[in-house]
């Protein structure tokens, strides 16, 4: 980290073309309209309760002071205290950060978690910044959150460009302000510090499972089947191993340094071990052909995976895209004009909000854990989540058929079903609101 190679996109190779939070927006209204209730659910639903702007001065190691902003945003806590990553990005804005809060708030429910969404980011190129800059950077965007969050407000996890290591320095940041510990304040903790087991690849792992579940569905034999991943980060390693150990041959990977491909299929156990202490990014892998992001999109694959950032399969690249699985690990990666073009050419999509779940739900075990105090096993963790997943998966897919819809609306709906029944159990909304 810090000055050190990191996984760290570059701002002008990213495309955000266009606002997650009014990709969001349309996507709840419309959804609500399909579950047949009234507008003034998606009035209730389409802002988050609560967002937060905060400056974060650091005093830089030339001596001069830098002043990062900071947001973090609440969506809803019906079900529970909000709970979302933090993001150290140069593009992060505040529109990114309320989206993403909403997706959290979908995805907790999903899956059962008991839990609102919430999401917090800090604009800022970490690459750019020695270690201790970095850490001071962490501890001071805590100091500035800390009166709004905590283990029964809102709880924070890593996300791009976080780990365990920045979440170390918030927590200790938090404990110290509050005079004891509080391990519960912040998952995707180190596990010496009361994080869980299981958790750095409770993401990928999540990934794989639905995977292998939609290969159920659509009667495609994993052994053999062939995938490509874009960002070989925490998400996107952790799903090449998960995918490796389940037989799935994957031919290429990119990252935001550029991309490898092989045709037999990459030595996914050396790769990692090739990226593990984090200076080398997977795209300088010799053993590989070199391929760019947008040939990686058009390969004649099986399953497609991104995760790396939002707005990534678009109306350029998804004409291209010959995946019959889309598993969408990152938050965001379809644009609506994307999405379109995936459902003409009949991809099978596993949405975010679904595919990407196991991360929290990992966090949450961690949460449980910490309030308990007792810590379980891993094999008891990845059975946990591996429940999880498949509860969620599978009402999705029963909502799909209901419906006669796509796996993303499906997906919305079972979030906002779920949403609109916390809301009735608290009496924030009434008969009519049950009716368009
Ligand atoms: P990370 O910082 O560990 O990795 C991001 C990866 O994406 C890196 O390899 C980076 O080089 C690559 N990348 C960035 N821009 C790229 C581009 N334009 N083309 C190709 N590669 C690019 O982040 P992560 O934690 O793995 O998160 C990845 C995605 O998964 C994000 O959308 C995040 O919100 C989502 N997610 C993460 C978790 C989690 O537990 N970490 C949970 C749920 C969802």
């Amino acid at each position: 980290m810090g000055k050190e190679k990191y996984n760290q996109p570059e701002s002008d190779i990213m495309t955000h073309g266009q606002n997650p939070y009014e990709i969001v927006k349309g996507l709840l209204k419309e959804s609500v309209g399909t579950l047949g209730l009234n507008e003034n659910i998606y009035h209730l639903i389409k802002k988050p309760m609560r967002v937060f702007e905060v400056s974060i001065p650091v005093r830089m190691d030339d001596g001069t002071i830098k002043n990062f902003t900071g947001f973090r945003s609440q969506h809803i806590d019906i079900l529970g205290p909000t709970k979302g990553g933090i993001r150290f990005h140069p593009d992060v804005n505040l529109d990114e950060v309320k989206a993403l809060s909403i997706w959290m708030s979908l995805k907790a429910a999903i899956v059962d978690l008991p839990f609102g969404g919430g999401k917090g980011g800090v604009i800022v190129d970490p690459e750019q910044l020695s270690e201790r800059e970095l850490e001071m950077l962490s501890r001071n965007y805590i100091k500035k959150i800390t009166p709004i969050i905590g283990p029964q407000k809102d709880i924070p996890a890593p996300d791009v460009n976080t780990n365990p290591k920045v979440m170390g320095w918030m927590i200790d940041e938090f404990d110290q302000l509050r005079g004891y510990n509080i391990p519960g304040m912040l998952t995707g903790k180190p596990v010496v510090l009361g994080g869980s087991l299981g958790r750095l690849e409770a993401t990928g792992r999540g990934v794989a499972f639905t995977i292998r579940e939609a290969c159920k569905v659509l009667d495609i034999e994993l052994e053999g089947a062939t995938a490509a991943i874009q960002g070989f980060g925490n998400v996107g390693s952790m799903t090449a191993k998960f995918l490796h150990e389940l037989g799935v041959k994957i031919v290429a990977v990119t990252d935001a340094e550029g991309g490898i491909y092989k045709e037999g299929g990459l030595d996914i156990p050396d790769l990692l071990e090739f990226v593990k202490d984090k200076k080398r990014y997977a795209s300088e892998y010799p053993e590989a052909e070199e391929i760019t992001n947008e040939k990686m999109f058009g390969l004649p694959v099986d399953i497609l995976v991104p995760a790396a950032v939002e707005n990534q399969v678009t109306k350029d690249t998804a004409p291209t895209i010959q995946a019959k699985i889309l598993a969408e690990a990152a938050n965001g990666p379809t644009t609506p004009e994307g999405d379109q073009i995936l459902e003409e050419k009949g991809i099978f999509v596993i949405p975010d909000i679904l595919c990407n779940a196991g991360g929290v739900t990992v966090s949450y075990f961690e949460w449980v854990q910490n309030n308990m105090n007792y810590y379980w096993k891993e094999a008891e963790i990845n059975e946990k989540l591996e429940e999880k997943m498949l509860y969620g998966f599978e009402n999705v897919i029963q909502m799909r058929e209901e419906k006669q819809c796509r796996m993303r609306d499906a997906a919305y709906m079972v979030g906002i079903k779920h949403l609109v029944k916390a809301m009735d159990a608290r009496g924030w909304i009434s008969e009519k609101d049950h009716s368009s």
